[in-house]
């Protein structure tokens, strides 16, 4: 009734002046009045319908019309609708270039492609992984940039819940993996995604598994071929059986020992594995592995200690013996008899320097920066047959990386080598300083740390 209400009060007001003029001067003044009026209304209307087309052709810029009445109504109406449609063109515009903002910063690549597979858009890391550029590639045919015979099979699969995993174009050393997702009308996303850390650990696994089962599967054959000649003849002089007990003994060792190295491994791997917090007495923790190599080297070799610091450690008593001796224990195996060992304890520029210096037989520098991974050796045989399980130094890496220290490795062929723990000066307690643990000497202590 708001909109009504004026124009027919206007309209009343005009019919009661032309009714009072046909009374008073007859109808001709009436209908000259009436006539006047329709002139003045037209004109009005003419001028407030150019002032709208007038705004209505750059609202933005253009003052919106002012007028009283019914046009004053329709005008603020109109420009009540412009504000809103503004505001929320805003809102869609600063959408978009927050949506816009995101697709740049993500990690993977991303091609818009329409119903014919030309490139609509795509993202700076899509320049990275498939060497696509959005300013020049706009408007061309995905199939001509990206010509791999697997990658053109998989957009003519059209199968969206497959994934193609393959190489980059623009970077071999880097694996892909690619999905399409269809949206819109017949639009597809193409989403390259880099996996080469994901591809890189799987290959670790397998590569695990099968040297584990490799480790295991020898001696397993071993004593299982030792337990069937002795099922199919139980006769056997009590000498050879005994033969054969010692080496199934000696086979079930090796399992044990290779079975406690990766418990070990996986402890130091594990997450919630915290470390200690102890006081390593040096000084007693080398004479006791001097004691250790004299044991396992059973006189074969002159083993000696160089005891030049006082220090202790920080850190775990139990890992840094099972690193320590796991150095000595090499340092053993791998000198030939009549061979020197020397364990040196030392400061060096504010670090600490534990030492396994031996005359052995040596490593060629081309093996010194893959000797701490998994089950790498140089000579396979050598190691099984002084009981080596390949994990010693894994081992050594994982306590020290722990521990914020690092190995250093010398090595000269047919001379000898020297594997040096070297601990960060924060690590390191010096006598007479003050005391942040208790001091855990060894080997008295050891059963308790354990
Ligand atoms: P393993 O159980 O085979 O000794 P490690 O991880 O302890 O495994 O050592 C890896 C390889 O490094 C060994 O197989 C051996 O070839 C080499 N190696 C380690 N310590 C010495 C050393 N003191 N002298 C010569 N070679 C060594």
């Amino acid at each position: 009734m708001g909109f009504w209400w004026r124009p027919l009060s206007v309209l009343a007001g005009v019919l009661l002046v032309a009714l009072i003029l046909w009374a008073g001067s007859g109808w001709v003044a009436a209908l000259g009045f009436l006539a006047g009026v329709q002139a003045f209304v037209m004109l009005r209307r003419l001028w407030q319908e150019f002032r709208l087309a007038r705004w209505l052709e750059n609202p933005d810029e253009v003052e919106p019309p002012d007028a009283t009445g019914t046009w004053g109504d329709i005008f603020y109406r109109l420009q009540k609708l412009q504000r809103r449609q503004k505001a929320s063109r805003g809102q869609l515009t600063s959408a978009l270039e927050q949506f816009e903002h995101a697709a740049m910063a993500v990690p993977d690549g991303m091609v818009i492609l329409n119903r014919s597979e030309q490139i609509e858009w795509c993202n700076p890391a899509s320049r990275t992984y498939m060497g696509l550029d959005c300013e020049r590639d706009r408007g061309q045919f995905i199939r001509y940039l990206l010509r791999q015979a697997q990658f053109l099979d998989f957009l003519d699969a059209a199968d969206y819940s497959r994934r193609l995993v393959c190489k980059s174009p623009v970077n071999r050393e880097l694996i892909l993996s690619l999905q399409l997702v269809p949206f819109g009308e017949s639009q597809k996303l193409l989403v390259a995604r880099d996996i080469t850390d994901l591809e890189r650990v799987d290959a670790m696994r397998r590569d695990f598994i099968a040297n584990v089962s490799h480790e295991l599967r020898t001696p397993l054959t071993v004593v299982g071929g030792f337990v069937e000649t002795l099922a199919d003849a139980p006769d056997l002089p009590a000498a050879e059986s005994r033969h054969y007990f010692d080496l199934m003994l000696d086979h079930t060792r090796r399992m044990q020992h290779l079975l406690d190295d990766l418990l070990t491994l996986s402890r130091l791997e594990s997450a919630d594995h915290t470390l200690k917090d102890e006081l390593v007495n040096v000084p007693e923790l080398a004479q006791a592995l001097k004691a250790e190599a004299e044991s396992l080297s059973r006189g074969r070799h002159r083993v000696s200690l160089q005891c030049q610091s006082e220090a202790c450690l920080k850190g775990s008593l139990q890992e840094i013996r099972s690193a320590l001796g796991n150095l000595v224990s090499n340092a053993v195996r791998y000198t030939p008899e009549g061979g020197e060992i020397t364990l040196a304890w030392r400061e060096r520029n504010g670090e600490g320097v534990f030492s396994v210096i031996d005359t052995g037989e040596g490593i060629a520098a081309e093996h010194i920066p893959r000797l701490t991974e998994r089950f790498y050796r140089v000579d396979r045989s050598r190691s099984r047959e002084t009981g080596g399980t390949g994990l010693g130094l894994a081992i050594v890496k994982h306590v020290l990386t722990r521990h914020g220290a690092r190995l250093e490795i010398q090595s000269v062929p047919g001379k000898g080598s020297t594997f040096s723990a070297v601990f960060p000066a924060q690590r390191l307690q010096l006598p007479g300083a003050q005391k942040s643990g208790t001091v855990i000497p060894f080997p008295e202590r050891e059963q308790a740390v354990g």
